[in-house]
Formats: C-alpha cells, structure tokens, sequence
C-alpha cells in the first residue's frame, strides 16, 4: 500500500525544475518565489542587526563568485564539479548561503561541516570529501587551520566567514587572511562570469550539498544533495503550507503574509539549510540569524525582531517548558508558529508548551539528511501532537515489515520506506550504503513509523522506534560505530558496542559497553577507569558525542554469528533494567 499526501494538499504547481542551478531557482523571480523587493530582507543578523536586501543578496553572490573564480582558477564551466568542493566551518553567519549559491555559480559544491566539530572530526570531513578550500569564522579558526594542514589545504586557501564582533571575542581576521568581504570587494572589479550552460536534467545530476549523516549503519558518509533535491524540497514545502498561509490570521504589526524566521539552528544540517534557509526565504520570509544557541539571545531576538516562527529541536522547547519565568520576561506575542523536527518531540512537551501558549501552532516535521529534509509535517490546521504530520505533495511512502512484507493498514509498525523528488543522489564513494539504502525508487529511512487516521480524517505519519544505527543528541548525528571505532584506540578497551539511552534534555545520549582489556591490572577501579575512557572520548570528540549515558563493563559484547553487534539486543536489556529501578 502506498501513502500519499491528503487530498487537501495541492499538488506542486509544476515540476521542480532540473537545469538550474538552487541560486536561480531562490533569487530569480521565474519561479514562483515571493516576489523581490516586496520580501524582507533574507538574512538579518540577530546580534547586529545588520541585513542585506534581497537584491544586495543576488549582488553579493555574483560578485563573490567572480571573486572565487578568480582566486581559485575556476570557470563556471571547465572541470568537474569534485575538483571544486568548498568546506564552510562555521557557526551560523549572514554569508553562509551566499557563499554556497556563489560556489555553485562555478559549478561547485559546499560541503558544511558542524560547527560542534573538534579538529580530527573536521579532518576527516575535509579528507573524505576532498575539498580544496575552506571557510571558517574567527572563533574556530585554530581548529580550523590544524585539520587544513594535516589534509593539505594549503594555508592560503583558508577564509573568514565574518560574524559579529561580540561573537568573535572582539577578534578581528588575522592580517594575511582574506575575508568573504575581500572576496567580494575584489569580484567588483572583475568581469561578468560567463552563464552556466546546464541542460535540462542537469541540476539533478549535479551534488550541489555535501551534507555528513551515516545513515542506517557505519561511519558518517557525504550525502550528495543535488541542486533538483533542494529546490524540490522548498517548493513541496512552500506548496504544503501555501493553503493556510494564504489565510491565517497576521500576527500584530505585520503588513505582509510573510513572515520572520528563527534562524538559530545549524545552516550546516540539512534542516537549518533547507527548510529554514531555501524554504522560508523562497516564501519571502526573512531569517534571523544567530550564530550559537544561548537562551536569552534567542528570546531577546524573538522580541527585538518580532519573530513570527520559530524553527527549533525538542531540548529547546523542552528548556522553554522548564522556564516559564524566564519565558514570562519576554514580550513573545509576535509568534504565531513553532515548528520542531530532527528528532521525536513527546506529545507531553508539546501538551505543556501548549499550555504556556495556547495561541501557538505546535508543528512538528519529520525528514532527514538523505531525503534533503521534509518528508511530513503538520499542518497548523490539524495538528495531533505526537505525529509528524501528513505527507508533503509528490511524496509517496511505503512501510515494511523486518522481513520486506509491506503493510496493508493503518497502525501496523514497520520500516518507512520514502519516494520523493528530494530524495538524494546517494552516498559519496560508499557503493555498499548506497545498494543498502536507495533500492527501486525508494529510500530506506531505518525509521518506524505507522501511519494513523487523524481526528479530521487525514493519514498522519508518527515515527515510533528507530531501527536504524542512530543516536540523536540535541538533534544532532552521533554514529555508533564512529564512538565504537574510537573507544577501541584506548588500551583498556578490547571490545565495545554504544546505544542510546534517554536522556531528560537531550532527548537521547550515547552509552558505551565495555569489555575490558587484559592489561588493565586488577588494581585499577572500574570508576577510574571509566573516567579515562571518558576523558579519551571528551578530548578528541564534538561535546554532544561525550559518553554522558555512562559506561557499563561486560565480560562479551552481543554479536551475531557474522559478527555484527546485537545493538538491540542491548537496547532493550537497557529499557528492561530502566524499567526496574
Ligand atoms: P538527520 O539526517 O540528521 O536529519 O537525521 C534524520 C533522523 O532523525 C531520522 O531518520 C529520524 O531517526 C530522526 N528524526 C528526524 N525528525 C524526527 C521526528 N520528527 N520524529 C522522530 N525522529 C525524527
């Protein structure tokens, strides 16, 4: 049985187009976007207050591309698109996107990586993806500069991404190094670049992102996100939410049907980058942009800006339910709608939230890295907390059982299986992930899901269990095999295997089982010797990737007769003995 969006959703006015670069499709008035001029500024940033029109936008982008091509010898049309892989390291800045729509201008790739990272975690990203240059900002350049080094880019192909002086510790870019605004301020005085000559079918062929995710099972991979992907994505979105859009209530002292945006979350994960970056600004919508999580900025932001939506994860709201007082401070009347994905949101956080704010449209999307976002969401007109809302137009579902039998009914538990125009290109180099992952049309999500009837009478999708190799911290990615693989390079460990566990403010951590190795002598205590694996993961891992689920040592690590780590097996003799105490 194959699900589909209700009937209420409208189908895509046409076909996301395939020979355009995302640029076109977001700053050129062909195709359906708010028209210019009329939008809000796209980006505005939430400490400064500084904003670029869009028009300055479009300015911005074509100059830095003149000014790239320059610096790095590439023309919009000569080499392959590998040889121009671009890495941005770096907290969220006003330039971020202008930066990636002027490296596709060249015909090339933006590879972003989590600001979180530490140097080996960016090493690995830079080497895997092959880029030759890299963008970062003032507060992660040393970390920056020492992965560059050990992968060989050279020290001149390093870049600043300017962000607020405040941000930056009153830093200033070091003498020598040349900034986006160099680049910029160079590609005025350089000549038109020369059109890109994309046929039809192009832009679905060509990795416009390359976002890291591991997907169902192993390390994190690239994940080619094509040009077609996103803007697929950003019309089915603005499609799914074009019905109520067009006749909600405006919020006081707004003039348009437009709206302002939270952009607090990472443009380096796929939903900061499209939904909040293409989508909302596609819709005309200006984004507010802040560099790093801190709760009083992001509601001294909210009411400074009149942020009408707020684009947030679970541990947010979670922290806004467990300080009313703080919230009570802040004039935050503007919003009108909050949305929630990359990780489950539980129907009791969103019942509190709600109560704080009855006039608040909960909403809650679920889609990942390799679906280039949204697969579903809920709609303010008919919202079911707990579900992740209805399919978006030109998405088709399938859900499956372990043993491949597909599901005929409504709430029957089994592996959601996606088919839609966003659904990415696949895995770079990893043919193995790619067959698992990507078979007849569909994508393997390694997500459970059953898909109910809701209150109105539309199907709704509610994600149930993940089956899959994955632990969510905060939202974000943290691979067990990547924690498992480094946990082994400690001279106590001699096996390992990590799960999640629930956590009240994370959503979910790592936890390590540990079979000791014989050269830990008798003498040293289990504590002692926990806090120095501990300490192994703290200094070489991104914060949210620390064992904070603690480390329990066994004498053998579960496995198959192949070998592979019984992983739920140790799953739900965790829940079992959670239960117990
Ligand atoms: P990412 O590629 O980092 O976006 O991670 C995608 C994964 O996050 C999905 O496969 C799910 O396991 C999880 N996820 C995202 N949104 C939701 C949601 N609304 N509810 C439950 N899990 C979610």
């Amino acid at each position: 049985m194959t699900f589909t969006a209700p009937s209420w959703v409208p189908e895509l006015p046409f076909d996301p187009p395939d020979g355009i670069p995302i640029a076109d499709f977001m700053l050129e008035e062909h195709y359906g976007r708010h028209p210019l001029g009329y939008s809000k500024s796209p980006f505005t940033c939430g400490l400064t207050g500084k904003h670029y029109s869009s028009l300055e936008v479009k300015e911005r982008v074509d100059y830095l591309a003149r000014g790239l091509a320059k610096e790095f010898g590439w023309s919009p049309n000569e080499g392959s698109e590998w040889d121009k892989v671009v890495a941005v390291f770096s907290v969220n800045a006003l330039d971020t996107l202008p930066l990636a729509w002027a490296t596709h201008r060249l015909g090339g790739i933006q590879s972003p990586v989590n600001a979180a990272y530490s140097a080996a975690e960016l090493e690995y990203q830079l080497k895997d993806s092959g880029a030759k240059a890299l963008f970062t900002c003032i507060p992660l350049l040393k970390a920056a500069q020492e992965a560059a080094q050990k992968v060989g880019i050279p020290s001149n192909r390093i870049y600043i991404l300017e962000v607020p002086e405040k941000f930056a510790g009153g830093k200033s870019s070091p003498s020598g190094m040349k900034t986006v605004d160099d680049l910029i301020r160079e590609g005025q005085k350089l000549d038109r670049l020369e059109p890109l000559n994309w046929e039809p079918g192009h832009g679905a062929k060509r990795t416009a992102f390359l976002c890291y995710s591991s997907g169902t099972s192993g390390l994190p991979k690239g994940v080619m996100i094509s040009h077609k992907n996103v803007i697929a994505n950003t019309l089915q979105i603005a499609v799914y939410d074009k019905p109520y859009r067009d006749t909600k209530r405006l919020p006081t002292e707004q003039t348009d049907y437009t709206d302002v945006a939270l952009g607090l979350l990472p443009m380096s994960h796929i939903y900061g980058l499209v939904v909040i970056c293409h989508a909302s600004v596609y819709r005309g919508d200006g984004v507010i942009v802040l560099p790093k999580f801190d709760f009083t900025t992001f509601l001294e932001s909210v009411q400074r800006f009149k942020i009408n939506s707020l684009f947030l994860v679970p541990p947010i709201i979670i922290l806004m339910t467990k300080n009313k007082s703080v919230l009570d401070k802040y004039d935050l009347s503007s919003v009108w709608s909050i949305f929630t994905g990359a990780a489950p949101l539980g129907k009791e956080t969103a019942e509190d939230l709600q109560k704080i704010f009855p006039s608040w449209a909960i909403r809650q999307g679920y889609g990942l890295t390799e679906t280039c976002t949204v697969v579903c969401s809920s709609s303010p007109d008919d919202i079911w907390f707990g579900s992740s809302g209805s399919l978006l137009p030109a998405v088709e579902c399938k859900i499956v059982t372990t043993e491949g039998v597909e599901i005929t009914g409504y709430d029957q538990p089994g592996e959601l299986l996606v088919k839609s125009p966003s659904v990415v290109l696949g895995y770079l180099h990893n043919e193995k992930a790619n067959k698992e992952t990507f078979q007849d049309g569909y994508m393997r999500t390694g997500d459970e899901a059953v898909i109910r009837k809701g209150p109105l009478g539309h199907e709704h999708v509610f994600i149930v269990d993940r089956i899959k190799e994955l632990i969510k911290v905060k939202g974000h990615q943290v691979a067990p095999a990547e924690l498992e693989a480094h946990l082994l390079t400690h001279p106590a460990v001699n096996d390992c295997a990590v799960i999640q566990v629930p956590d009240d403010d994370a959503g979910e951590v790592p936890k390590a089982f540990i079979v000791k190795s014989p050269a830990v002598g008798l003498e040293e205590n289990d504590r002692m010797v926990a806090r120095q694996i501990q300490k192994h993961v703290e200094e070489h891992k991104a914060r949210y990737k620390w064992i904070k689920g603690g480390i329990e040592f066994i004498d053998v690590i579960p496995k198959s007769p192949s070998g592979k780590i019984l992983r739920r097996f140790l799953r739900d003799k965790e829940r079992e003995s959670r239960r117990a105490k």
